[in-house]
């Protein structure tokens, strides 16, 4: 029996959850022993490793976050503390690792792969879907859900007292998030770092909306841009004329119960993974694009910025 473990490394996201689930129950239907690895590469250092069995995964495939931890790791930088990452993998004949994370937990697991040999496949997972040779990042879909439910409660109390709300999402300096929550919302403003914009250009429009009516906007901008969004709600009361407020969506964006989605897309992630390692892919990235599931280095992965998708964004200039 071969031994074959996962762990969560970076940012948690809904998602992860399913994910163990379906790697416990598909690595035991291959043949193969599953290791649980808690709190990302700080319990490889300190050996927090332990085999995983059904009873560990029942009950949590509908729970958001992730059961055996994410986190990050200032020790797994230096080659000691990677060593002692390998020795304990090897105590347990742990030979292949699957990681759900960043950009930045892969080039980790690259360096360390270079250094032992230790096999691995990674998984994209953050909501901000900027992770490079990859559309699709496990959570992204429970992330712009509970933005919408956010926003669709938000419009509720925004039509009551008109007012202007500028409501700020995630995805650092990608604008995938406020994007498609715009296109997806019926929200009046979009603001992302990708698109250079000009306030002033919007203000005849919106006074002209007020003039025929309109009794509330409803503006998403992306954390990434220039702009604090409180500077946004300024503008709508001093150049607008309505009286307005600001929502920080904050880490509500990460939790929550996952969609059929990520629930999907993460038993699909983990079975290409989970096949590739075994069939020789020793350094590779699972990733979705519209072609489907391929494999791609951590090269190909991390050394380029991810360009949001350029339909999506030419729909911000149409009406
Ligand atoms: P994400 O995976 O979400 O991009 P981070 O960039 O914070 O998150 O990376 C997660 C962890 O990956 C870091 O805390 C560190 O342990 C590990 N890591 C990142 N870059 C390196 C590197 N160059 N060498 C070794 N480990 C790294």
């Amino acid at each position: 029996m071969q031994n074959i473990a996962i762990l969560c490394s970076g940012g948690d996201v809904s998602g992860m959850n399913p994910a163990l689930k379906h790697f416990v129950e598909y690595t035991l239907q291959k043949n193969l022993t599953p290791y649980f690895v808690y709190d990302g590469y700080e319990g490889l250092i300190d050996n927090k490793i332990e085999q995983a069995s059904y009873c560990d995964v029942s009950g949590i495939i509908n729970r958001g976050g992730t059961k055996i931890g994410s986190a990050r790791s200032q020790r797994f930088m230096q080659k000691k503390y990677r060593d002692i990452a390998k020795q304990n993998l090897d105590t347990l004949g742990i030979e292949m690792l699957v990681v759900l994370g960043g950009d930045g937990s892969f080039r980790g697991l690259d360096i360390f792969y270079k250094e032992t040999g230790i096999k691995f496949c990674g998984i994209p997972a953050t909501i901000d879907n900027d992770i490079n040779a990859t559309d699709y990042s496990l959570g992204v879909d429970t992330a712009l859900n509970i933005i919408k439910t956010s926003i669709d409660a938000i419009r509720d109390t925004a039509s009551s007292f008109k007012r202007a709300f500028v409501i700020e999402t995630m995805g650092r300096d990608c604008g995938y998030l406020a994007l498609v929550s715009h296109l997806t919302s019926g929200s009046e403003l979009c603001l992302i770092p990708e698109k250079e914009y000009d306030l002033k250009s919007f203000e005849d429009d919106f006074k002209k909306q007020i003039k025929n009516g309109r009794k509330y906007f409803i503006a998403i901008v992306s954390e990434g841009i220039k702009q604090d969004s409180s500077e946004i709600a300024q503008w709508f009361e001093n150049k607008i004329g309505m009286e307005s407020r600001v929502s920080i969506l904050g880490h509500i964006q990460r939790g929550g119960n996952p969609t059929i989605y990520d629930r999907l897309m993460a038993y699909k992630f983990i079975t290409h993974a989970v096949d590739g390692l075994l069939a020789g892919r020793d350094e590779s990235v699972i990733c979705y694009t519209k072609s489907g599931f391929e494999f791609n280095s951590i090269e190909e992965v991390t050394s380029k910025t991810k360009e949001l998708d350029a339909e999506l964004l030419s729909y911000l200039d149409k009406p």
